[in-house]
């Protein structure tokens, strides 16, 4: 057995102190445990909690339709695709998935990765280069971020939401291709970036936009179809992103766009080419995942109610709740250590909502995200209304 002597080599000893600075700030993290499927109701460390903080928007994580059809897709195709797509792991599973997904959001082609991070760093990566430019809302996901440093074209950063900024940026940009990219739904603010605005941008500028809806797929427009249903815009500029892990509740994400984009990305995007395909039993989940979204108007509608009767419970709170009209929201406390202080506050009286805090979002807006599901009652959501109202006595 080999003892680690940690505190005797540098290199560690300077971890620590940069973990020992965090914990100082209310800023470390940690992981818990859950020893129950994702559900509004869990056991976490051996207690049962009332959970506010899945992306598990339709309740489909543990639906036993999709239990069964991934028992019937290892029946089929067993458990792993053992290859990367480009070599011999593209099967019929993953095809019938992708010519599903882009009809569904009215695209001409569809093409799945592994994960909506990888998905993100691909298609940017293979899109734009040297001498491009990505144009990107300040309050996008990190892996949006991510994906444009690795891409190497230069950034432009907007303030969030400012169309005029990015008009302005957008005119000062007379090389290269231009590519905008933003969430569509913003996952630490709830809110919906103005589409239609920037679409008539991208016209104006000859530019693509990079539509990354994580959180809207499944939730927001007819059929929950996602975000360009919800606006009504359709566009051969627009190269349309969606996870499989939120609303879908299995894994993975797919890119929709013109075939002409598919056929770049099955070249050149990295994250696709270099990485196994995932296990075609997936596949056969997300396929019937996809028809539960396609009927799941009820559970929208419920959502929907819920996430009313949570704004109207919490509007007399210290603390106010930021403007959203999606399953994700944020409740502003702005300190970190208080942030924290009202999450333990919640947990003493069985319910998990996560704090988050710099640098997931700026210096001194750090929140609680309380994230409604189809799955929640009327009367959990009620639950955490009055613990609020207790813990702001
Ligand atoms: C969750 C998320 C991702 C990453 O998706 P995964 O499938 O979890 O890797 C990308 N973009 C946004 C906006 C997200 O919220």
């Amino acid at each position: 057995m080999s003892l680690c002597l940690c505190g005797e080599i540098l290199p560690f000893t300077q971890l620590q102190t940069e973990l020992d600075a965090r914990k100082a700030q209310g800023l470390l993290r940690s992981r818990r445990t859950l020893t129950t499927p994702q559900s509004p109701h869990i056991v976490v460390d051996g207690q049962p909690y009332l959970a506010f903080c899945s992306n598990d928007y339709l309740g489909l994580a543990n639906h036993p339709q999709l239990i069964a059809a991934l028992q019937q897709g290892v029946q089929q195709w067993g458990v792993g695709a053992g290859a990367a797509h480009l070599v011999s792991g593209h099967f019929s599973a993953h095809h019938q998935l992708e010519q599903q997904l882009a009809a569904f959001v009215g695209k001409p082609a569809a093409l799945l990765f592994s994960t909506g991070y990888m998905a993100n760093l691909g298609v940017v990566q293979a899109l734009v280069g040297k001498g491009d430019t990505v144009f990107a809302d300040k309050l996008n996901h990190a892996s949006l971020n991510d994906a444009m440093l690795l891409s190497r074209a230069e950034t432009k950063r907007y303030r969030h939401g400012d169309m005029e900024q990015l008009a302005h940026l957008l005119g000062q940009t007379k090389i290269g291709r231009k590519l905008i990219i933003t969430d569509a739904v913003f996952s630490m603010d709830g809110d919906i970036a103005p589409l239609r605005e920037l679409l008539a941008l991208c016209e104006q500028h000859d530019a693509w936009l990079y539509v990354d809806d994580a959180h809207g797929f499944g939730v927001l427009g007819e059929q929950g179809r996602g975000a360009l249903a919800h606006f009504g815009i359709m566009s051969q500029r627009i190269i349309y992103m969606a996870t499989l892990s939120k609303a879908a509740g299995v894994s993975g994400a797919f890119v929709a766009a013109e075939q002409v984009v598919i056929n770049t990305l099955v070249n050149h995007a990295h994250s696709y080419v270099y990485t196994t395909a995932t296990p075609p039993a997936l596949s056969v989940a997300l396929s019937q995942s996809l028809q539960l979204i396609a009927q799941g108007d009820g559970l929208r509608m419920h959502l929907q109610r819920l996430i009313a009767q949570l704004r109207k419970g919490l509007s007399d709170l210290p603390w106010q709740l930021m403007v959203s009209g999606t399953a994700i929201q944020p409740l502003l406390i702005g300190e970190n250590r208080q942030a924290l202080q009202l999450s333990e506050g919640l947990r003493a009286r069985g319910i998990w909502v996560a704090a988050i805090r710099p640098p997931t979002v700026p210096q001194g807006t750090a929140r609680l995200r309380i994230t409604l599901s189809a799955a929640h009652s009327a009367q959990d959501v009620d639950q955490l209304i009055g613990a609020l109202h207790e813990l702001a006595c």
